[in-house]
């Protein structure tokens, strides 16, 4: 396909846009929208900055100073709405600085920059002591968005203390203002070395094919948005006063047909990927459970539960077709999800295929290694392991005899996706605690040799997709349940305590212990270093080996090698440690029934979903289990709704759709975490209607008669559409 609109930017453009905005065609530039619209006369607040654009500010002097160091240069804060702004004048005359007043109000032009220090402006326009009508813009925006409350403390509150106004005569001044003419001017997200009219420049050099309608013109006379070349001429030029509201909010009709057809664009692209998948080949595994299946059923310890049979049903059904399936299966912690997988494996070795099993940890490869290693020995079924601790030599032994179909079943990490990885008939790929890959090192393993079938894919995790978002997102994927959990679990006790009282706890957790009891102690997620993770967990090892004497106390973190943390895994499981201090490396899978006693420091760190993985480590046996939540004071709101959740549930389905309340969709659908092409402009939730709209009209596309449909996914998903199929 040869679209003049999908060209690379040229050279000189790209070099500047590519790496910071990731924008590589001409059509990227065109869909590169604004992030908001500013009246020329309007001030901005501290909370609606935009690196390297300009803006005006009106707030209040604090100190200066004179600095030697890097080079000499006149400092001065600037505070506004609460915030500070650096003033930095890098050539000044002597003298400027007693100018400089602190207390004193000014309003402030520049180029607003975000440094690691915070927002700067260098060498800004200065203006002491505005007067009213240098205010008045912000003073209707402040009337037009109804946010009087918080606006007020910025420049108004400001210019009391200046001035001596009061609220009664801004009021005054918003009404009898003569209505500003000022066009608005776009503002777009950018980066440096970018300046805002670059963009136009460059809008102005872009292909016609970027602005020309691609939807059908048999739709036109009911279509109930305006048409593409008037949407994004709105967007991208400058606007009317009036439209300010419409366009900043994103309600304005023009911003409605875009994120209509990003819609479009997205499910014609699941479409596509469905349709692409019916025409893949596959091999099929049979209808019925063969000999290695029942042999392996037979040799398990338990009952299959009713929902991991109804889950193997499915996948049996599916994997005897001749189009790879493509499903997830979606189980709380402690559902059995492993087991249901190592049936899935057998069917596929029965039917004379191989399976790769893929983790994403080394602890939770060499665990589902070790239990299910000896199931399937006992059946016949050859099964080898494979993780980047793996020698050299061994690797080697294991690849080539992967390759001559001397191994049924590979199991292990990121390992099995390296080149040297090939195997002689790939039937069957589980990837385990799914949203822990990137979509591409999930696909690398389904990449078949040319003349043979694509592999059957089954996907799990116990972080599921809120329904919510799944009704408008998975119709590409199918989804299996397990709804129950084996019999005899106890739901997991959940509580609260503050950090404070930590001592108290030693004091209990020295009974349980001494009681036989086992426990994690989950150490403070601290995202920005590693480093110090490791610190605060070894500290908090040797506090408690200090308070807890005479017990066996191990402690696991990420920089230990692979053996050594299998080794300590060991002591635990076989009860010589009672106690096993970790980061957040045993968030995933580690199985230890024993294991009845969780605590997690700091746990208003942690995310809803990872909270909930790491309680599930616990509540594995017969036993009642207790996790202990301890938190720091003071608690954000976030903070504090994220520990009520979980106090209030184990129900992961349930704390999914509770994060998703608490965080928005935006997070949880990033491209990592569901393999979903994000979404730039449309929040699905807030956009029901549009939702609804954009699936009738997909609905009636015919992808195979129909070009333009083709042009609109890769105008809206580019590349990235090809990861679908
Ligand atoms: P997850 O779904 O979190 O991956 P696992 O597969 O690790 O859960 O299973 C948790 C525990 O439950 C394991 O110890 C496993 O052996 C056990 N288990 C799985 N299925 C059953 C069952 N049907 N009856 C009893 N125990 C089971
Ligand atoms: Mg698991």
């Amino acid at each position: 396909m040869n679209y003049p609109e999908f060209d690379p930017l040229p050279q000189k453009i790209a070099e500047k846009v590519t790496p910071g905005l990731g924008l590589k065609r001409w059509i990227d530039l065109v869909l590169h929208l604004p992030a908001r619209y500013q009246d020329e006369a309007t001030l901005s607040t501290y909370f609606d900055l935009v690196d390297n654009a300009k803006a005006s500010l009106v707030g209040t002097l604090l100190a200066s100073e004179i600095i030697e160091r890097p080079r000499r240069q006149l400092v001065a804060k600037l505070s506004v709405d609460g915030g500070d702004i650096q003033l930095r004048w890098l050539h000044f005359y002597p003298g400027q600085q007693s100018k400089l007043v602190e207390g004193s109000l000014v309003k402030v032009t520049g180029a607003t920059r975000k440094t690691r220090y915070g927002w700067e402006i260098i060498h800004p326009k200065m203006l002491f002591n505005p007067n009213p009508n240098e205010l008045i813009g912000s003073i209707t925006r402040i009337k037009n968005t109804d946010l009087l409350e918080e606006a007020n403390v910025s420049p108004y509150e400001a210019s009391r203390g200046g001035n001596g106004e009061n609220t009664q005569d801004a009021a005054l001044l918003a009404t009898t203002a003569e209505p500003s003419q000022a066009k608005l001017t776009p503002v777009y997200p950018t980066v440096s070395g970018v300046k805002q009219t670059d963009f136009a420049r460059w809008l102005k050099q872009a292909p016609a094919e970027c602005f020309i309608d691609l939807l059908p013109a048999s739709w036109w006379p009911h279509f109930p948005l305006p048409r593409w070349p008037e949407a994004v001429s709105t967007l991208h030029g400058e606007a009317s006063p009036e439209t300010e509201e419409a366009l900043n909010d994103r309600t304005h009709s023009a911003w409605q047909r875009i994120k209509f057809e990003e819609l479009l664009a997205q499910q014609l692209a699941l479409k596509q990927a469905r349709k692409i998948r019916q025409d893949t080949c596959a091999a099929s595994l049979g209808k019925q459970p063969n000999a290695a299946y029942k042999a392996v059923l037979a040799g398990l310890p338990f009952q299959l539960t009713k929902a991991q049979h109804a889950a193997l049903q499915e996948l049996i059904a599916d994997m005897s077709k001749t189009q790879p399936m493509q499903r997830l299966l979606q189980g709380d912690v402690g559902s059995g999800k492993t087991v249901v997988a190592a049936l899935a494996c057998a069917q596929a070795v029965g039917a004379g295929f191989q399976a790769a099993f893929m983790a994403p940890t080394e602890i939770l490869a060499e665990q589902h290694y070790s239990k299910l290693a000896p199931l399937f020995a006992s059946v016949g079924i050859r099964c080898e392991q494979l993780i980047g601790a793996t020698s050299k030599k061994e690797k080697k032994r294991i690849c080539e005899a992967l390759l001559l179909g001397e191994i049924d079943i590979v199991m292990g990490t990121h390992a099995l996706i390296e080149e040297s990885v090939q195997f002689k008939q790939l039937g069957l790929v589980i990837i385990d605690e799914q949203h822990r890959f990137g979509v591409e090192q999930r696909l690398a393993l389904l990449k078949a040799k040319e003349e043979q079938a694509v592999p059957h894919q089954l996907m799990m995790t116990a972080t599921p997709i809120p329904r919510t978002l799944a009704q408008t997102f998975l119709s590409d994927l199918d989804v299996s349940s397990l709804n129950e959990k084996p019999p005899g679990r106890q739901p997991i006790l959940t509580k609260l305590l503050s950090q404070k009282r930590r001592t108290e706890l030693y004091k209990s957790l020295h009974v349980e212990l001494l009681a036989g009891k086992q426990v994690y102690w989950v150490c403070p997620l601290i995202e920005e270093s590693e480093t110090l993770q490791l610190q605060a967990a070894e500290q908090t090892y040797a506090e408690l080996c200090e308070a807890l004497p005479g017990l066996g106390i191990g402690l696991l973190h990420g920089r230990l090698s692979a053996q050594e943390k299998a080794k300590i895994m060991q002591q635990f499981t076989n009860k010589e440690l009672q106690l096993l201090v970790s980061t957040t490396v045993i968030e995933v899978g580690v199985d230890v029934p024993n294991a009845t006693l969780m605590v997690i420091e700091h746990a208003e760190r942690f995310g809803l979903a990872q909270l909930h993985q790491l309680r599930g480590r616990v509540g594995r046996g017969s036993e009642a289990s207790v996790c202990i939540l301890l938190f720091g004071d003071p608690l954000s709101w976030t903070g504090k709704q994220r520990l009520k959740a979980m106090k209030e549930s184990n129900d992961g389905f349930w704390l999914a759709e509770k994060d998703l309340e608490i965080r928005g969709p935006g997070e949880l659908l990033g491209k990592r975490q569901s393999g979903i092409p994000m979404l730039r402009y449309t929040d699905p939730l807030q956009e029901k209607d549009l939702v609804k709209l954009s699936r009738r009209y997909a609905a009636q596309v015919d992808l195979e008669t129909e070009p333009w449909a083709q042009r609109l996914i890769s105008r809206w998903f580019g590349e990235t559409a090809w990861w679908l199929s």
